[in-house]
Protein backbone atom coordinates (compact mmCIF):
# COMPACT_ATOMS: atom_id res chain seq x y z
CA UNK A 1 0.00 0.00 0.00
CA UNK A 2 2.78 2.30 0.78
CA UNK A 3 4.24 1.54 -2.29
CA UNK A 4 1.27 2.72 -4.07
CA UNK A 5 0.88 5.67 -2.03
CA UNK A 6 4.29 6.86 -3.04
CA UNK A 7 3.66 5.94 -6.82
CA UNK A 8 0.39 8.28 -6.27
CA UNK A 9 2.54 10.81 -4.66
CA UNK A 10 5.11 10.91 -7.67
CA UNK A 11 2.40 11.03 -10.02
CA UNK A 12 1.16 14.35 -8.30
CA UNK A 13 4.88 15.67 -8.54
CA UNK A 14 5.01 15.15 -12.26
CA UNK A 15 5.79 19.21 -12.69
CA UNK A 16 3.11 20.07 -14.87
CA UNK A 17 4.43 24.02 -14.82
CA UNK A 18 7.61 23.44 -16.63
CA UNK A 19 5.25 21.00 -18.78
CA UNK A 20 2.82 23.57 -19.98
CA UNK A 21 5.51 25.87 -20.51
CA UNK A 22 7.78 23.42 -22.31
CA UNK A 23 4.67 22.89 -24.65
CA UNK A 24 4.40 27.08 -24.57
CA UNK A 25 7.36 26.97 -26.12
CA UNK A 26 7.27 24.09 -28.41
CA UNK A 27 4.22 25.65 -29.84
CA UNK A 28 5.72 29.56 -30.23
CA UNK A 29 9.16 27.76 -31.53
CA UNK A 30 7.68 25.85 -34.39
CA UNK A 31 3.45 26.61 -34.45
CA UNK A 32 2.82 25.25 -38.05
CA UNK A 33 5.00 22.13 -37.32
CA UNK A 34 3.13 21.52 -33.92
CA UNK A 35 -0.34 21.56 -35.71
CA UNK A 36 0.75 19.13 -38.56
CA UNK A 37 2.38 16.89 -36.50
CA UNK A 38 -0.26 16.67 -34.00
CA UNK A 39 -3.10 16.59 -36.59
CA UNK A 40 -1.10 14.67 -39.21
CA UNK A 41 -0.80 11.79 -36.28
CA UNK A 42 -4.17 12.08 -34.85
CA UNK A 43 -5.49 10.77 -38.43
CA UNK A 44 -2.71 8.37 -38.88
CA UNK A 45 -3.42 6.59 -35.26
CA UNK A 46 -7.09 6.44 -36.45
CA UNK A 47 -6.25 4.31 -39.77
CA UNK A 48 -5.33 1.25 -37.86
CA UNK A 49 -9.11 1.13 -36.25
CA UNK A 50 -10.45 1.64 -39.19
CA UNK A 51 -8.84 -1.24 -41.12
CA UNK A 52 -10.16 -3.26 -38.96
CA UNK A 53 -13.62 -2.42 -38.76
CA UNK A 54 -13.86 -2.94 -42.38
CA UNK A 55 -12.15 -5.98 -42.42
CA UNK A 56 -14.92 -6.75 -39.73
CA UNK A 57 -17.77 -5.74 -42.54
CA UNK A 58 -15.53 -7.79 -45.15
CA UNK A 59 -15.62 -10.80 -43.13
CA UNK A 60 -19.54 -10.37 -42.56
CA UNK A 61 -20.38 -9.57 -46.09
CA UNK A 62 -17.97 -12.85 -47.03
CA UNK A 63 -19.70 -15.42 -45.07
CA UNK A 64 -23.26 -14.01 -45.98
CA UNK A 65 -21.89 -14.59 -49.76
CA UNK A 66 -20.00 -17.70 -49.53
CA UNK A 67 -23.03 -19.47 -48.24
CA UNK A 68 -24.41 -19.20 -52.14
CA UNK A 69 -21.39 -19.84 -53.69
CA UNK A 70 -21.70 -17.61 -56.34
CA UNK A 71 -20.02 -18.66 -59.89
CA UNK A 72 -18.48 -15.13 -60.61
CA UNK A 73 -17.17 -13.77 -57.32
CA UNK A 74 -15.85 -10.19 -59.20
CA UNK A 75 -19.64 -10.04 -59.81
CA UNK A 76 -20.48 -10.61 -56.70
CA UNK A 77 -18.38 -8.10 -55.24
CA UNK A 78 -19.41 -5.47 -57.29
CA UNK A 79 -23.04 -6.85 -56.53
CA UNK A 80 -22.96 -5.81 -52.87
CA UNK A 81 -22.26 -2.44 -52.07
CA UNK A 82 -20.62 -3.19 -48.45
CA UNK A 83 -18.63 -5.40 -49.90
CA UNK A 84 -17.05 -3.02 -52.94
CA UNK A 85 -17.22 -0.08 -50.56
CA UNK A 86 -15.48 -1.74 -47.50
CA UNK A 87 -12.64 -2.88 -50.22
CA UNK A 88 -12.17 0.45 -51.93
CA UNK A 89 -12.47 1.92 -48.18
CA UNK A 90 -9.13 -0.20 -48.04
CA UNK A 91 -7.54 1.10 -50.31
CA UNK A 92 -7.87 4.29 -49.79
CA UNK A 93 -7.33 4.31 -46.07
CA UNK A 94 -3.61 2.43 -47.17
CA UNK A 95 -2.39 4.80 -49.31
CA UNK A 96 -3.88 7.74 -47.27
CA UNK A 97 -1.72 6.21 -44.21
CA UNK A 98 1.25 6.08 -46.18
CA UNK A 99 1.29 9.45 -47.24
CA UNK A 100 0.06 10.82 -43.64
CA UNK A 101 3.11 8.82 -42.32
CA UNK A 102 5.46 10.18 -44.58
CA UNK A 103 4.00 13.60 -43.68
CA UNK A 104 4.17 13.07 -39.76
CA UNK A 105 8.06 12.15 -40.04
CA UNK A 106 8.96 14.76 -42.10
CA UNK A 107 7.29 17.39 -40.07
CA UNK A 108 8.31 15.61 -37.10
CA UNK A 109 11.87 16.23 -37.67
CA UNK A 110 11.35 20.03 -38.36
CA UNK A 111 9.32 20.51 -34.73
CA UNK A 112 12.30 18.02 -33.03
CA UNK A 113 15.13 20.37 -34.10
CA UNK A 114 12.86 23.28 -34.24
CA UNK A 115 12.25 22.66 -30.21
CA UNK A 116 16.03 21.83 -29.74
CA UNK A 117 17.48 24.68 -31.04
CA UNK A 118 15.30 27.15 -28.97
CA UNK A 119 15.40 25.84 -26.43
CA UNK A 120 19.33 25.60 -26.06
CA UNK A 121 19.07 29.21 -27.32
CA UNK A 122 17.38 30.04 -24.88
CA UNK A 123 19.60 28.15 -22.25
CA UNK A 124 23.15 29.53 -23.91
CA UNK A 125 21.11 33.17 -23.76
CA UNK A 126 21.35 32.93 -20.42
CA UNK A 127 24.37 31.82 -19.59
CA UNK A 128 25.74 34.23 -21.14
CA UNK A 129 23.35 36.71 -19.80
CA UNK A 130 25.26 36.27 -16.43
CA UNK A 131 27.60 39.47 -15.86
CA UNK A 132 29.69 38.07 -13.59
CA UNK A 133 31.69 34.89 -12.83
CA UNK A 134 29.87 33.78 -9.47
CA UNK A 135 27.52 31.43 -11.40
CA UNK A 136 30.43 29.52 -13.04
CA UNK A 137 31.77 28.86 -9.67
CA UNK A 138 29.19 28.48 -7.08
CA UNK A 139 28.65 24.75 -6.55
CA UNK A 140 24.58 24.82 -6.31
CA UNK A 141 24.69 27.00 -9.66
CA UNK A 142 26.90 24.83 -11.15
CA UNK A 143 24.82 21.86 -10.32
CA UNK A 144 21.51 23.66 -11.78
CA UNK A 145 23.44 24.53 -15.13
CA UNK A 146 24.58 20.84 -14.33
CA UNK A 147 20.67 19.60 -14.53
CA UNK A 148 19.32 22.29 -16.99
CA UNK A 149 22.12 21.07 -19.75
CA UNK A 150 20.70 17.11 -18.75
CA UNK A 151 17.32 18.36 -19.24
CA UNK A 152 18.02 19.32 -22.84
CA UNK A 153 19.01 16.34 -24.15
CA UNK A 154 15.82 14.67 -22.63
CA UNK A 155 13.37 18.15 -23.98
CA UNK A 156 14.13 16.47 -27.76
CA UNK A 157 12.08 13.88 -26.18
CA UNK A 158 9.17 16.09 -25.42
CA UNK A 159 8.53 15.87 -29.09
CA UNK A 160 8.97 12.47 -29.68
CA UNK A 161 6.68 10.99 -26.96
CA UNK A 162 3.86 13.56 -27.79
CA UNK A 163 3.94 13.05 -31.28
CA UNK A 164 3.57 9.22 -30.61
CA UNK A 165 0.93 9.67 -27.90
CA UNK A 166 -0.81 11.50 -30.81
CA UNK A 167 -0.96 8.69 -32.47
CA UNK A 168 -2.23 6.44 -29.71
CA UNK A 169 -4.89 8.86 -28.73
CA UNK A 170 -6.01 9.36 -32.51
CA UNK A 171 -6.01 5.33 -32.10
CA UNK A 172 -7.57 4.99 -28.72
CA UNK A 173 -10.54 7.39 -29.84
CA UNK A 174 -12.01 4.71 -32.46
CA UNK A 175 -11.03 1.87 -30.58
CA UNK A 176 -13.40 2.67 -27.58
CA UNK A 177 -16.14 3.52 -29.82
CA UNK A 178 -15.68 0.64 -31.69
CA UNK A 179 -15.09 -1.60 -28.01
CA UNK A 180 -18.64 0.12 -27.02
CA UNK A 181 -20.25 -1.39 -29.86
CA UNK A 182 -19.29 -5.15 -28.47
CA UNK A 183 -19.33 -4.46 -24.91
CA UNK A 184 -19.89 -1.11 -22.81
CA UNK A 185 -17.67 -2.54 -19.85
CA UNK A 186 -14.68 -3.58 -22.04
CA UNK A 187 -12.97 0.01 -22.39
CA UNK A 188 -13.39 0.43 -18.91
CA UNK A 189 -11.90 -2.83 -17.43
CA UNK A 190 -8.52 -1.85 -20.02
CA UNK A 191 -8.14 1.42 -18.79
CA UNK A 192 -8.66 0.14 -14.97
CA UNK A 193 -6.12 -2.51 -15.90
CA UNK A 194 -3.65 -0.11 -17.17
CA UNK A 195 -3.80 2.08 -13.90
CA UNK A 196 -0.92 0.02 -12.08
CA UNK A 197 1.56 0.38 -15.20
CA UNK A 198 1.06 3.69 -15.58
CA UNK A 199 1.92 4.17 -11.71
CA UNK A 200 4.91 1.75 -11.47
CA UNK A 201 6.15 4.10 -14.59
CA UNK A 202 6.26 7.13 -13.32
CA UNK A 203 7.30 6.51 -9.75
CA UNK A 204 10.37 5.05 -11.38
CA UNK A 205 11.23 7.94 -13.59
CA UNK A 206 10.66 10.04 -10.17
CA UNK A 207 13.06 7.97 -8.78
CA UNK A 208 15.49 7.93 -11.26
CA UNK A 209 15.23 11.75 -11.90
CA UNK A 210 15.80 12.01 -7.71
CA UNK A 211 19.16 10.19 -8.42
CA UNK A 212 20.52 12.08 -11.05
CA UNK A 213 19.36 15.12 -9.50
CA UNK A 214 21.62 14.33 -6.32
CA UNK A 215 24.21 13.42 -8.85
CA UNK A 216 24.78 16.92 -10.48
CA UNK A 217 28.02 17.13 -9.01
CA UNK A 218 29.33 13.84 -9.66
CA UNK A 219 28.29 14.17 -13.24
CA UNK A 220 30.23 17.25 -13.80
CA UNK A 221 33.48 15.46 -12.30
CA UNK A 222 32.78 13.00 -14.57
CA UNK A 223 32.97 15.46 -17.57
CA UNK A 224 35.97 17.20 -15.76
CA UNK A 225 37.94 13.55 -16.35
CA UNK A 226 36.43 13.25 -19.73
CA UNK A 227 38.15 16.46 -20.70
CA UNK A 228 41.85 15.65 -18.99
CA UNK A 229 41.37 12.17 -20.49
CA UNK A 230 40.32 13.87 -24.38
CA UNK A 231 40.86 17.71 -24.68
CA UNK A 232 44.47 18.87 -26.04
CA UNK A 233 45.29 21.16 -23.27
CA UNK A 234 46.23 18.24 -21.03
CA UNK A 235 47.55 15.80 -23.82
CA UNK A 236 50.77 16.48 -23.46
CA UNK A 237 51.62 16.75 -19.59
CA UNK A 238 49.53 13.28 -19.18
CA UNK A 239 51.80 11.32 -21.52
CA UNK A 240 54.78 12.95 -20.42
CA UNK A 241 53.93 11.90 -16.82
CA UNK A 242 51.92 8.62 -17.83
CA UNK A 243 49.28 9.95 -16.02
CA UNK A 244 46.51 7.86 -18.36
CA UNK A 245 45.73 5.18 -15.94
CA UNK A 246 45.22 7.62 -12.78
CA UNK A 247 42.83 9.43 -14.66
CA UNK A 248 40.92 6.64 -16.64
CA UNK A 249 40.76 4.86 -13.27
CA UNK A 250 39.02 7.83 -11.35
CA UNK A 251 36.72 8.26 -14.07
CA UNK A 252 35.69 4.71 -14.64
CA UNK A 253 35.25 4.38 -10.30
CA UNK A 254 33.38 7.76 -10.28
CA UNK A 255 30.69 6.35 -13.25
CA UNK A 256 30.79 2.86 -11.46
CA UNK A 257 29.37 4.31 -8.07
CA UNK A 258 26.91 6.51 -10.27
CA UNK A 259 25.07 4.01 -12.46
CA UNK A 260 25.14 1.82 -9.37
CA UNK A 261 22.51 3.45 -8.03
CA UNK A 262 20.79 4.24 -10.95
CA UNK A 263 20.75 0.42 -12.26
CA UNK A 264 18.95 -0.77 -8.77
CA UNK A 265 16.12 1.86 -9.38
CA UNK A 266 15.90 0.61 -13.08
CA UNK A 267 15.98 -3.21 -11.81
CA UNK A 268 13.30 -2.77 -9.16
CA UNK A 269 11.04 -0.61 -11.65
CA UNK A 270 11.49 -3.13 -14.33
CA UNK A 271 10.34 -6.30 -12.12
CA UNK A 272 7.27 -3.57 -10.91
CA UNK A 273 6.54 -2.99 -14.07
CA UNK A 274 6.28 -6.80 -15.13
CA UNK A 275 3.98 -7.30 -12.44
CA UNK A 276 1.49 -4.27 -13.20
CA UNK A 277 1.46 -5.68 -17.13
CA UNK A 278 0.59 -9.05 -15.71
CA UNK A 279 -2.94 -6.91 -14.70
CA UNK A 280 -3.02 -5.11 -17.53
CA UNK A 281 -2.69 -7.94 -19.34
CA UNK A 282 -5.80 -9.84 -17.40
CA UNK A 283 -7.62 -6.66 -18.76
CA UNK A 284 -7.53 -6.85 -21.86
CA UNK A 285 -8.04 -10.64 -22.24
CA UNK A 286 -10.99 -11.02 -20.48
CA UNK A 287 -13.45 -9.12 -23.02
CA UNK A 288 -11.67 -11.37 -25.67
CA UNK A 289 -13.00 -14.59 -23.64
CA UNK A 290 -16.29 -12.69 -23.42
CA UNK A 291 -16.72 -12.34 -27.35
CA UNK A 292 -15.53 -15.39 -27.70
CA UNK A 293 -17.68 -17.42 -25.93
CA UNK A 294 -20.48 -15.09 -27.77
CA UNK A 295 -19.46 -15.65 -31.44
CA UNK A 296 -20.04 -19.71 -30.01
CA UNK A 297 -23.12 -18.89 -29.19
CA UNK A 298 -23.84 -17.26 -32.53
CA UNK A 299 -24.75 -13.57 -30.83
CA UNK A 300 -21.86 -12.61 -32.47
CA UNK A 301 -20.57 -12.54 -35.74
CA UNK A 302 -17.19 -14.28 -36.92
CA UNK A 303 -16.79 -10.12 -38.12
CA UNK A 304 -17.27 -9.34 -34.58
CA UNK A 305 -14.68 -12.07 -33.22
CA UNK A 306 -12.18 -11.09 -36.09
CA UNK A 307 -12.82 -6.85 -34.97
CA UNK A 308 -12.70 -7.74 -31.55
CA UNK A 309 -9.68 -9.63 -31.13
CA UNK A 310 -8.15 -6.82 -33.63
CA UNK A 311 -9.07 -4.29 -30.95
CA UNK A 312 -7.72 -6.19 -28.01
CA UNK A 313 -4.29 -6.02 -29.57
CA UNK A 314 -4.94 -2.79 -30.78
CA UNK A 315 -6.38 -1.33 -27.17
CA UNK A 316 -2.88 -3.29 -25.70
CA UNK A 317 -0.40 -1.32 -28.38
CA UNK A 318 -2.01 2.01 -27.72
CA UNK A 319 -1.84 1.53 -23.87
CA UNK A 320 1.96 0.70 -24.09
CA UNK A 321 2.43 3.45 -26.79
CA UNK A 322 0.56 5.94 -24.29
CA UNK A 323 2.82 4.53 -21.10
CA UNK A 324 6.20 4.24 -22.33
CA UNK A 325 5.80 7.65 -24.51
CA UNK A 326 4.21 8.87 -21.41
CA UNK A 327 7.38 8.21 -19.52
CA UNK A 328 9.46 9.62 -21.94
CA UNK A 329 7.59 13.20 -22.04
CA UNK A 330 7.56 12.84 -17.99
CA UNK A 331 11.24 12.50 -18.20
CA UNK A 332 11.32 15.51 -20.72
CA UNK A 333 8.41 17.79 -17.82
CA UNK A 334 11.35 17.09 -15.10
CA UNK A 335 13.84 17.89 -17.41
CA UNK A 336 12.48 20.92 -18.69
CA UNK A 337 11.97 21.78 -14.87
CA UNK A 338 15.39 22.26 -14.44
CA UNK A 339 15.94 24.28 -17.47
CA UNK A 340 13.59 26.53 -16.02
CA UNK A 341 15.39 26.71 -12.73
CA UNK A 342 18.30 28.24 -14.61
CA UNK A 343 16.26 29.97 -16.70
CA UNK A 344 14.40 31.89 -13.85
CA UNK A 345 17.30 32.85 -12.08
CA UNK A 346 17.81 35.62 -11.00
CA UNK A 347 20.92 37.87 -11.94
CA UNK A 348 23.79 37.37 -9.06
CA UNK A 349 25.04 40.72 -9.62
CA UNK A 350 23.04 43.47 -9.05
CA UNK A 351 23.91 47.31 -10.37
CA UNK A 352 22.21 50.03 -7.81
CA UNK A 353 22.28 52.83 -10.28
CA UNK A 354 21.14 54.87 -7.25
CA UNK A 355 23.73 53.85 -4.82
CA UNK A 356 25.18 57.34 -2.86
CA UNK A 357 28.32 59.21 -4.81
CA UNK A 358 31.02 58.70 -2.34
CA UNK A 359 31.87 62.44 -1.62
CA UNK A 360 35.31 62.27 -0.18
CA UNK A 361 36.78 60.02 -2.99
CA UNK A 362 38.91 62.34 -5.30
CA UNK A 363 39.16 61.56 -9.34
CA UNK A 364 40.59 58.51 -10.05
CA UNK A 365 39.95 55.28 -8.09
CA UNK A 366 39.82 54.66 -4.54
CA UNK A 367 39.43 51.28 -3.58
CA UNK A 368 38.90 51.38 0.27
CA UNK A 369 39.00 48.39 2.64
CA UNK A 370 38.44 45.76 -0.01
CA UNK A 371 36.80 42.18 1.30
CA UNK A 372 36.18 39.19 -1.02
CA UNK A 373 36.04 35.75 -0.84
CA UNK A 374 35.14 33.53 -3.75
CA UNK A 375 31.89 31.92 -4.54
CA UNK A 376 31.81 28.48 -1.94
CA UNK A 377 35.15 29.74 -0.15
CA UNK A 378 35.38 31.04 3.15
CA UNK A 379 39.06 31.77 3.41
CA UNK A 380 39.03 35.82 2.26
CA UNK A 381 40.90 36.59 -1.11
CA UNK A 382 41.25 40.24 -0.92
CA UNK A 383 40.65 41.59 3.33
CA UNK A 384 41.11 45.17 4.45
CA UNK A 385 42.41 46.32 0.66
CA UNK A 386 42.91 49.59 -0.57
CA UNK A 387 44.47 51.75 -2.86
CA UNK A 388 44.11 54.54 -5.10
CA UNK A 389 45.01 55.31 -8.55
CA UNK A 390 44.81 58.99 -9.68
CA UNK A 391 43.97 60.37 -13.41
CA UNK A 392 47.00 59.34 -15.84
CA UNK A 393 48.89 57.48 -13.10
CA UNK A 394 50.65 54.29 -13.51
CA UNK A 395 50.65 51.97 -10.42
CA UNK A 396 52.71 48.61 -10.66
CA UNK A 397 50.97 46.31 -7.79
CA UNK A 398 53.34 43.35 -5.96
CA UNK A 399 52.80 40.53 -4.30
CA UNK A 400 53.36 36.91 -3.45
CA UNK A 401 51.55 34.33 -5.23
CA UNK A 402 47.74 33.94 -3.66
CA UNK A 403 48.47 37.99 -2.41
CA UNK A 404 45.24 38.61 -4.46
CA UNK A 405 46.47 40.43 -7.23
CA UNK A 406 44.96 39.05 -9.93
CA UNK A 407 41.46 38.83 -7.55
CA UNK A 408 41.70 42.88 -7.27
CA UNK A 409 41.88 43.69 -10.95
CA UNK A 410 38.84 41.27 -11.54
CA UNK A 411 36.70 43.63 -8.63
CA UNK A 412 37.74 46.38 -10.76
CA UNK A 413 36.05 45.06 -13.82
CA UNK A 414 33.22 44.49 -11.53
CA UNK A 415 33.70 40.31 -12.65
CA UNK A 416 32.74 39.93 -8.93
CA UNK A 417 31.35 42.27 -6.13
CA UNK A 418 33.17 42.48 -3.24
CA UNK A 419 31.32 41.51 0.40
CA UNK A 420 32.77 44.75 2.04
CA UNK A 421 34.48 47.82 1.25
CA UNK A 422 34.10 50.29 -1.90
CA UNK A 423 35.56 50.79 -5.22
CA UNK A 424 35.08 54.04 -6.42
CA UNK A 425 35.60 55.74 -9.93
CA UNK A 426 35.28 59.41 -10.11
CA UNK A 427 33.25 58.99 -6.82
CA UNK A 428 30.71 56.27 -8.33
CA UNK A 429 30.84 53.16 -6.70
CA UNK A 430 31.37 50.86 -9.20
CA UNK A 431 28.00 48.94 -7.75
CA UNK A 432 25.91 51.75 -9.32
CA UNK A 433 27.77 51.23 -12.73
CA UNK A 434 26.22 48.74 -15.60
CA UNK A 435 29.14 46.02 -15.76
CA UNK A 436 28.77 46.52 -19.78
CA UNK A 437 29.18 50.04 -20.11
CA UNK A 438 31.81 49.79 -16.92
CA UNK A 439 34.31 47.00 -18.91
CA UNK A 440 33.74 49.73 -22.20
CA UNK A 441 36.18 52.34 -20.13
CA UNK A 442 38.90 49.37 -19.54
CA UNK A 443 41.29 47.03 -21.35
CA UNK A 444 42.58 44.35 -19.75
CA UNK A 445 45.21 41.72 -20.38
CA UNK A 446 44.64 38.92 -18.54
CA UNK A 447 47.08 36.77 -17.22
CA UNK A 448 45.05 33.41 -18.62
CA UNK A 449 44.41 35.52 -21.84
CA UNK A 450 41.84 33.63 -24.41
CA UNK A 451 42.38 32.27 -27.37
CA UNK A 452 39.46 32.44 -29.47
CA UNK A 453 38.46 29.70 -31.75
CA UNK A 454 38.84 32.45 -34.61
CA UNK A 455 41.49 34.15 -36.90
CA UNK A 456 44.26 35.87 -35.85
CA UNK A 457 42.65 39.33 -37.22
CA UNK A 458 39.39 38.35 -34.87
CA UNK A 459 41.77 37.48 -32.05
CA UNK A 460 43.00 41.07 -32.30
CA UNK A 461 39.94 42.83 -33.62
CA UNK A 462 37.27 41.51 -30.69
CA UNK A 463 39.50 44.03 -29.15
CA UNK A 464 37.07 46.28 -30.36
CA UNK A 465 34.50 45.09 -32.08
CA UNK A 466 33.62 48.26 -34.05
CA UNK A 467 37.09 47.99 -35.81
CA UNK A 468 36.90 44.14 -35.97
CA UNK A 469 36.85 44.62 -39.83
CA UNK A 470 39.06 47.68 -40.07
CA UNK A 471 41.66 45.64 -41.01
CA UNK A 472 44.28 48.44 -41.34
CA UNK A 473 43.53 49.07 -37.47
CA UNK A 474 44.22 45.62 -36.53
CA UNK A 475 47.86 45.40 -38.96
CA UNK A 476 48.48 49.18 -36.60
CA UNK A 477 47.89 46.86 -33.06
CA UNK A 478 49.55 43.81 -34.62
CA UNK A 479 52.75 45.84 -35.48
CA UNK A 480 53.08 47.65 -32.12
CA UNK A 481 53.42 44.56 -30.41
CA UNK A 482 55.54 42.91 -33.24
CA UNK A 483 53.78 40.81 -34.92
CA UNK A 484 53.28 41.16 -38.10
CA UNK A 485 56.29 38.96 -39.31
CA UNK A 486 54.47 36.59 -37.54
CA UNK A 487 51.24 36.88 -39.24
CA UNK A 488 52.94 37.53 -43.12
CA UNK A 489 54.66 33.71 -41.97
CA UNK A 490 51.16 31.97 -41.37
CA UNK A 491 49.58 30.12 -44.08
CA UNK A 492 47.10 32.44 -44.38
CA UNK A 493 48.17 35.64 -43.03
CA UNK A 494 45.69 37.33 -40.72
CA UNK A 495 42.83 34.94 -41.98
CA UNK A 496 44.68 31.51 -40.55
CA UNK A 497 42.73 30.16 -37.92
CA UNK A 498 43.88 29.76 -34.44
CA UNK A 499 43.25 26.16 -33.39
CA UNK A 500 44.76 23.20 -34.50
CA UNK A 501 41.43 21.71 -34.13
CA UNK A 502 39.69 23.56 -36.75
CA UNK A 503 40.72 22.51 -40.80
CA UNK A 504 43.76 24.67 -41.58
CA UNK A 505 44.32 25.89 -37.96
CA UNK A 506 47.50 26.73 -36.29
CA UNK A 507 48.81 26.68 -32.72
CA UNK A 508 51.00 30.16 -31.21
CA UNK A 509 53.28 29.22 -29.05
CA UNK A 510 52.38 31.06 -25.45
CA UNK A 511 54.75 34.32 -26.23
CA UNK A 512 52.92 34.85 -29.47
CA UNK A 513 49.46 34.16 -27.93
CA UNK A 514 50.48 36.78 -25.38
CA UNK A 515 51.14 39.82 -27.79
CA UNK A 516 47.99 38.61 -29.65
CA UNK A 517 46.51 39.38 -26.30
CA UNK A 518 48.76 42.59 -26.18
CA UNK A 519 47.29 43.81 -29.58
CA UNK A 520 43.99 43.18 -28.38
CA UNK A 521 44.11 45.82 -25.88
CA UNK A 522 46.15 47.84 -28.03
CA UNK A 523 43.35 47.54 -30.42
CA UNK A 524 40.63 48.86 -27.89
CA UNK A 525 42.90 50.89 -25.50
CA UNK A 526 41.84 54.83 -27.53
CA UNK A 527 38.60 54.28 -26.31
CA UNK A 528 39.36 53.42 -22.50
CA UNK A 529 40.08 54.99 -19.43
CA UNK A 530 41.81 52.48 -17.24
CA UNK A 531 44.25 49.28 -18.58
CA UNK A 532 44.92 46.43 -16.42
CA UNK A 533 47.64 44.22 -17.12
CA UNK A 534 48.43 41.12 -15.07
CA UNK A 535 51.69 39.71 -15.99
CA UNK A 536 51.96 41.40 -19.49
CA UNK A 537 54.95 40.34 -20.08
CA UNK A 538 55.27 36.79 -18.38
CA UNK A 539 55.20 34.36 -21.50
CA UNK A 540 57.61 36.62 -23.57
CA UNK A 541 61.53 36.24 -24.23
CA UNK A 542 63.21 38.85 -22.78
CA UNK A 543 64.46 40.51 -25.89
CA UNK A 544 61.27 41.89 -26.81
CA UNK A 545 59.99 42.27 -23.17
CA UNK A 546 61.55 45.62 -23.15
CA UNK A 547 60.39 46.65 -26.28
CA UNK A 548 56.92 45.59 -24.59
CA UNK A 549 57.66 47.91 -21.67
CA UNK A 550 57.59 51.29 -24.59
CA UNK A 551 54.66 49.84 -25.61
CA UNK A 552 53.35 49.57 -22.26
CA UNK A 553 53.89 53.14 -21.31
CA UNK A 554 52.67 54.33 -24.72
CA UNK A 555 49.14 52.85 -24.32
CA UNK A 556 48.92 54.24 -20.46
CA UNK A 557 50.06 57.35 -21.90
CA UNK A 558 47.13 60.08 -20.72
CA UNK A 559 45.01 57.23 -18.91
CA UNK A 560 44.94 55.11 -15.40
CA UNK A 561 46.87 51.96 -15.58
CA UNK A 562 47.06 49.15 -13.05
CA UNK A 563 50.23 46.55 -13.48
CA UNK A 564 50.00 43.83 -11.86
CA UNK A 565 53.68 41.93 -11.96
CA UNK A 566 56.91 40.26 -9.73
CA UNK A 567 58.70 42.01 -12.35
CA UNK A 568 60.83 44.47 -11.31
CA UNK A 569 61.90 45.90 -14.11
CA UNK A 570 58.33 46.52 -14.99
CA UNK A 571 58.15 48.04 -11.33
CA UNK A 572 60.68 50.76 -12.67
CA UNK A 573 57.66 51.95 -15.41
CA UNK A 574 55.37 52.79 -12.31
CA UNK A 575 55.00 56.70 -11.55
CA UNK A 576 55.72 55.64 -8.32
CA UNK A 577 57.11 52.81 -5.96
CA UNK A 578 54.39 49.72 -6.11
CA UNK A 579 52.09 48.95 -4.37
CA UNK A 580 52.90 45.44 -2.34
CA UNK A 581 49.54 43.33 -1.07
CA UNK A 582 51.12 41.14 1.92
CA UNK A 583 49.17 38.19 1.92
CA UNK A 584 50.16 35.16 -0.24
CA UNK A 585 53.02 32.46 0.46
P1 LIG B 1 47.64 36.48 -7.05
O1 LIG B 1 47.19 37.04 -8.36
O2 LIG B 1 48.13 37.53 -6.11
O3 LIG B 1 48.63 35.37 -7.19
P2 LIG B 1 44.91 35.59 -6.81
O4 LIG B 1 44.16 36.87 -6.79
O5 LIG B 1 44.93 34.83 -8.09
O6 LIG B 1 46.40 35.83 -6.31
O7 LIG B 1 44.35 34.64 -5.67
C1 LIG B 1 44.10 35.09 -4.34
C2 LIG B 1 43.48 33.93 -3.56
O8 LIG B 1 42.22 33.61 -4.09
C3 LIG B 1 44.31 32.66 -3.61
O9 LIG B 1 44.27 32.11 -2.30
C4 LIG B 1 43.57 31.76 -4.55
O10 LIG B 1 43.66 30.43 -4.13
C5 LIG B 1 42.15 32.26 -4.44
N1 LIG B 1 41.44 32.17 -5.73
C6 LIG B 1 41.83 32.72 -6.89
N2 LIG B 1 40.93 32.48 -7.86
C7 LIG B 1 39.94 31.76 -7.28
C8 LIG B 1 38.70 31.23 -7.72
N3 LIG B 1 38.30 31.39 -8.99
N4 LIG B 1 37.94 30.55 -6.84
C9 LIG B 1 38.33 30.40 -5.57
N5 LIG B 1 39.47 30.87 -5.07
C10 LIG B 1 40.28 31.56 -5.90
Amino acid sequence: MSAFRAALASLRALPLAAFWRMIGVMLRAAPRESALVFGVNLLTGATTPLLLWLGKLVIDDVARLSTTRPADPLAAIAGSPVLFAALIGFVAIHIIGDALDSIGSFQFSALRDRLELTVKELVYTKISSFEDLAPFESPELLNIKQLAEQGLNRVRGLAMGLTNMAIGVGAAVPVLILSLSVAWWAPILIFLAAIPTILVNSHYVNRAWGIEQAQAGVVRRLQIYEEVLTAPTYAKELRLFALQPVFLGAWRETFGAALAELRAVRRRGTIAAIGASLVSGIGTTLPYLFVVQAALSRRFSLGDLALYAGLMFEARSILYKVIFNGSIVREAAVGADAIFRLLDLPPTLVTRPAAPRITDAPAGILVRDLRFSYPGSTMPALDGVTLQIHPGEFVVVVGKNGAGKTTLGKLLCRLYDPQAGTIAWDGVDLCGCEPAALRRRIAVVAQDYARFPATLADNIGFGQLARREDRAAITAAAGQVGLVPLAEALPHGFDTLLNKQFEDGTELSGGQLQRVALARAALRQPTTELLILDEPTAALDPKIEHEIYGLLRELAQGRMALVISHRLALARLADRPPCAMSRGV
